[in-house]
């Protein structure tokens, strides 16, 4: 595979990434949320947790150098660099029930879940049906009553944010299909992920050799 992909706008893609292999995810235009899924190559059950995340980082948010996890607690990706600082573990992926319920308009409407979910039968990887995504870029503003507000997202054009991975994982990465809000700053647009080797393997997994 060419190690650098355009995502259309709403579209999504799979990709591999080998254990110390990174993904740049750039935001080519700016203000649009990327939606990040991952399992393991090794353990098809084994699949990114966002509930996990923020267990085991104690926070909502997840900044420079700290981890995504799995669903078995294992460390899956690193954040290894990041221009805007401001991202999502809270929201599911885009659906079109969500669609509908918001807006009334899901019949036919391009979306994130299907957008991954496809790319996984594809590969005949077990059927993802509960797809929590890292929702890069995604600004969303949690107010101190626990209540939240999603607003346009921080990225520029040209931002991007760097994810080194810590096992040997299948990657979906959507570019997502919200324009009925400022989610993706009121419209859809496409962005770019970049394959990279990384110099040094993380020493604290076993996942590798
Ligand atoms: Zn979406």
């Amino acid at each position: 595979m060419n190690n650098e992909v355009t995502v259309p706008a709403k579209t999504g893609i799979k990709l591999r990434l080998k254990n110390g292999e990174t993904l740049k995810v750039i935001d080519i235009e700016g203000e649009q949320v990327v939606d990040f899924f991952a399992s393991s190559i090794e353990d098809g059950n084994e699949v990114l947790s966002t509930g996990v995340t923020i267990d085991c980082n104690e926070s909502l948010k997840i900044n420079k150098n700290q981890y995504l996890y799995t669903n078995h607690y294992n460390k899956m990706f690193q954040i290894v660099e990041d221009t805007v600082g401001s991202h999502d573990l809270l929201h599911p992926c885009c659906r079109k029930e969500m669609y509908e319920h918001f807006y009334k308009n899901g019949e036919n409407h391009s979306n994130c879940y299907e957008n991954i979910t496809d790319k996984a039968k594809e590969e005949g990887l077990p059927l993802l049906l509960e797809v929590h995504p890292f929702n890069i870029f995604m600004n969303t503003k949690i107010k101190t009553d626990g209540s939240f507000e999603v607003l346009a997202p921080l990225s520029k054009a040209n931002d991007y944010i760097v994810l080194k991975a810590l096992m040997d994982v299948n990657v979906f990465v959507a570019a997502c299909s919200v324009s009925e809000s400022d989610c993706n700053g009121g419209r859809c647009k496409s962005i770019k992920v970049i394959v990279g080797k990384s110099e040094q393997k993380n020493s604290s997994t076993t996942a590798s050799t």
